[in-house]
This record gives C-alpha cells, structure tokens and sequence, in this order.
C-alpha cells in the first residue's frame, strides 16, 4: 500500500534547552499560535524547553482536517483492516527502534525513572501490534436468523475522535487511544496534560514516520483552555478522556446536548485487601510496589490497605521493610526506584494531605516528609508514607491523593471488610490476597471495581477490558472492546 505522509523527512524532537518545539497539526509539525509554555523537569525544577499552544483556529483545522482524512470516499475508513494494520505495526516498530529518546524524554518530564519510561514506551509499541493484529481479524457479525432474512451486523467509524491524556502516564494512555481509534478507522485529535507536551509528540512522530496518512492525527498542546475548545466542538464525533473525576464530569456535562459516544477512564482510591492466611512476604511486595510504584501517580495505586487485625504486626514489619527498599532517587540514576514526583504542584498537593490525616489523628508508620539530601533538594521529591490509626471514612482514605502515601486500615470481618472496601465514590481496582481460593472469588465478585487482582497487583494485558465502577468512569478501553467503542455498529437485515 502507499500512503502520502506529511513530511517523508521525518522531525524527530529531541531535548535541546530553550527550544520551542512545534505541534502536530493533521500529520504536518507546525508552530503553535497561542500562548507559550516551559516545560519543568521535576527532578531539578529546571526548564527543559518551551511549546506553544494551539489556537481556536488550529483546533478547527485539525478536526476538518482529521474527518476528511478519515471519512472522505478513499479515506482511512475505507482502508482494508490489513492496510491500517500495516500501518499500526509500523508505527509499532518505530516506537520500538526510537524507545531510548521516547523514554528519556518522559523522564525528564514527568520523573519516571528511566527503567519505568523505557518499559511504558515498550507498551505503548505493544499496544499499536495489538490492535493492528485486532484490526486484522475482527470481522463483520451475522447473528442467528430468527425468520426467513439473513442479518448482518457491520461496525463503522465515528469520524475525529478527541483524546484526552494525563501526566502520569502519557504514553500508555495516548497509545491505549490513538490505536484503537485509527483501528477503528477513525482520525484522532489528542491534547496531552501541558506537562507531558514532549513525549506525547515523540509518540506522534514515530506515527508519521510510519506512514500515516495525512491528517489522520493530531496532537494539540495547551492547558484547559485547549481541552475545552476541543470537547466544545460540534464537528467532534467521540470524546476518550482520562483524567481527574471532576474533569470527567465537566466534560460529560459539555457534551450533554450532542450525545456523542464518551469514554471517561477517572481516577480511583483503590483497596488492597491481605488476608492472615496470604503469602504475607509477597503480598508485602506488591502492597509496596502497588502504592509506592510511579511515585503513587497511578490511577490504580492500591491506596487503602485493609489487614486482617490478626496480621497486622507482622504484616506492618513486612511492609516497611519493602517501603525501605524502594530507594527515592534522581530518575535518570541507577539506584533510583521511584523518582520526584511529576510537578512541584503535585508535591504541594501530597503534603497538604499528609497534613490533614494528621489533623485528622493519623499516625506516621513511614515517611511523612520530603526525604534530605543535596540530590533531593532541588526537585519535587517525597518519600513513601504509611498512614495509620483512621478510619476509612477519614478523609485521606476517601479521597484520591494521587500519590505516594498508604492508609493502612484493620479489619476482623469478611463482610464488613468487603462494604468498607465498597464505601468509596470510585471503584477503579481492587487486590485481594488470600490462601482461600472460594473466599477470594467470594470476594472478587463482592468488590464492586472494573478489575480485581487475585495474589497478584498492577498485572495488565492489553487484551482484557479496562475500566471503572461508579466515579471512576464510563465505558471501557483496551481488549476488543477498545475498537468497539470508537466505532458504532449497523444491523442490516436482508430478507429472502
Ligand atoms: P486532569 O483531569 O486535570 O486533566 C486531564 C486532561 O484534561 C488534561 O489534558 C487537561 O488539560 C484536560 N482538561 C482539564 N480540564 C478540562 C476541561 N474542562 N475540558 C477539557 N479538558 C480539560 O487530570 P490529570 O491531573 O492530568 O491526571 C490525574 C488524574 O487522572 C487522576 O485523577 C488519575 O486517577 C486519573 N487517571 C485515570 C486513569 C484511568 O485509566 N482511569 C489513568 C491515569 C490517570
């Protein structure tokens, strides 16, 4: 197949101090209109570089730009699957030959450690050879006559759909979008979190040195003001947002009137549930790497840790002593496990927090401060934190920190433990460890959370479906289901 791509001499972007780097503008890098802003590398406060913000006009032209791409006759819709497979793999394959400069990029943005950000660039090119593989074999439905007709079921585009990242994990989320979403053969427009504007648009160039065609993507930088503009406009078809709850809402509140087709992936407050009869020693592992993980930045952290009261002691020594292993660091040295936290405003955030569960009577079993040293001084660190003493209707074990800090909470009764489990606005994910293979499915099935891990935490394939219960969000991404929600399906009947 040949595809026409924007700029056959690929840009490439890169790190170089006081750069103001382009946008992605329907396949084309072009200068942003609007405003500026510095990117700030958490771990030293230092700028790394300026972008500068689409205008009304850019996000206009992506969107008109995009549904011609994807809808006009000889479009992208009208690709065959093994076409844009072809192009997602590739895509896939250059996400892979560049996951050094994508990763370190990250790192320098958000403050993942290298080992973290070379693993997340690694998924997003697995997600890509996912959906080109999904893409090639998911075929049209003919379900069981009920009469004298044949029925057939077709699955068609949406048109441009708007796609909208955080900053935790800006790569795995934008891939988890633009791929299925071009699977589906749709055009994606997708506005990064202002904070991870560089390697969002390192993803992108992998995307159009592959070969996509023109116009079938964007990628927009800016703050609220961008977001707005894009989810406020008529011509958009789809809105696929990850982020903050309450933005979610918003958005859901915007597109009330249109009733266009939106998949809201929110945030969470996670319980992490170890039984006295677990394999204490590994769930400590994965309680610690469950919360402590990504600096606690993770929409899955498990955040309330429930102990069976007959463990607790020994269960709490455990834990600390996994708290101890996990080394805050510089992200870019070897050492480091778990790196600053993303922005200095997130860090705020943190331990105004830890501050109110004091005032609320918690005890620090760990942590609880900015760790001390010259490396740390100058970035948005702070250290992995163990609450314990509350309640879980106190606030810090209700509401989403987004961060490294665990509320530690003793249980005696299954039932019990599993409403307390459930008293949460959000019901993103769960963890159960256990010796007793009913009780956990017993459990499982109590916990009212889009996905339950079982003697296992933080496990995700990209084939299962993903989402959230009640607060945490709306429709569900990844797995087949991931085409099927940018796409809308046609049942023809033909009679005989
Ligand atoms: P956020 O809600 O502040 O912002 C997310 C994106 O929306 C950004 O691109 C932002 O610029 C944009 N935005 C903000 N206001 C907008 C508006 N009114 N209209 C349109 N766009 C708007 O979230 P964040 O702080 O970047 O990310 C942290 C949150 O994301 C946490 O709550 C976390 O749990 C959640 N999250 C959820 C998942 C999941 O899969 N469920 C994954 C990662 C993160």
């Amino acid at each position: 197949m040949t595809v026409k791509t924007a700029q056959p001499d690929a840009v490439r972007i890169e790190l170089g101090r006081g750069e103001i780097y382009p946008l992605l503008l329907a396949g084309r890098f072009v200068a942003g209109e609007a405003t500026h802003m510095e990117v700030i590398n958490p771990a030293n406060g230092r700028g790394i570089g300026r972008v500068a913000t689409a205008s009304q006009g850019q996000i206009d032209k992506a969107i008109v730009n995009g549904r011609k791409a994807a809808l006009a006759p000889n479009g992208w819709a009208t690709r065959l699957p093994h076409e844009r497979a072809a192009v997602l793999y590739a895509i896939a394959d250059d996400i892979t030959r560049n996951v050094d400069r994508i990763a370190e990029l990250q790192m320098y943005e958000n403050g993942k450690t290298r080992k973290e950000s070379r693993g997340q660039a690694l998924s997003a090119a697995g997600t890509f050879r996912y959906y080109a593989g999904v893409c090639e074999s998911l075929g049209e439905e003919m379900p069981p006559a009920r009469g004298d007709y044949f029925n057939i079921t077709v699955h068609e585009p949406l048109g441009v759909v708007a796609a909208l990242t955080p900053w935790n994990s800006p790569l795995t989320m934008a891939a988890q979008k633009i791929a299925p979403a071009l699977a589906a053969g749709n055009a994606v427009v997708l506005k990064p979190a202002e904070s991870t504007s560089l390697v969002t648009l390192a993803l992108a160039d992998c995307c159009v040195a592959a070969g996509l065609p023109e116009g079938l993507l964007s990628v927009l930088l800016g703050g609220r003001e961008v977001g707005e503009g894009l989810v406020s406009h008529p011509r958009v078809d789809c809105i696929s947002f990850t982020g903050g709850t309450e933005t979610g809402q918003a958005i859901a509140r915007n597109v009330a009137d249109r009733l266009i087709p939106l998949i809201l992936e929110l945030g969470g407050k996670s319980p992490h549930i170890v039984f006295a009869d677990a394999d204490l020693p590994a769930a400590a592992k994965a309680v610690a790497s469950g919360i402590f993980g990504g600096t606690g930045q993770s929409c899955v952290a498990g955040s309330r840790l429930f102990v069976e009261a007959s463990a607790e002691d020994e269960f709490r020594e455990l834990l600390i002593a996994e708290a101890e292993k996990m080394v805050v660091a510089p992200p870019d040295t070897p050492e480091a496990v778990i790196g600053p936290l993303a922005s200095f405003a997130q860090r705020d955030r943190v331990e105004s927090y830890v501050e109110l569960g004091l005032e609320e009577g918690a005890r620090v079993s760990f942590g609880g401060k900015r760790p001390e040293g010259p490396k740390y001084a100058e970035g948005a660190y702070y250290l992995p934190t163990i609450l314990e003493g509350l309640n879980n209707r106190a606030r810090v074990a209700q509401e989403e920190i987004f961060g490294p800090v665990l509320c530690m909470i003793p249980f005696t009764d299954e039932q019990d433990l599993v409403a307390q489990a459930n008293d949460s606005a959000y019901g993103l994910a769960s963890g159960i460890w256990t010796g007793d293979y009913k009780r956990a499915w017993r459990v499982a099935r109590g916990l009212e959370a889009g996905t339950v891990w079982i003697n296992t935490y933080k496990q995700l394939s990209i084939a299962a479906p993903f989402g959230g219960f009640k607060l945490s969000g709306l429709g569900r991404e990844k797995g087949i289901q991931g085409v099927r929600s940018y796409q809308q399906s046609k049942s023809i009947y033909w009679g005989l």
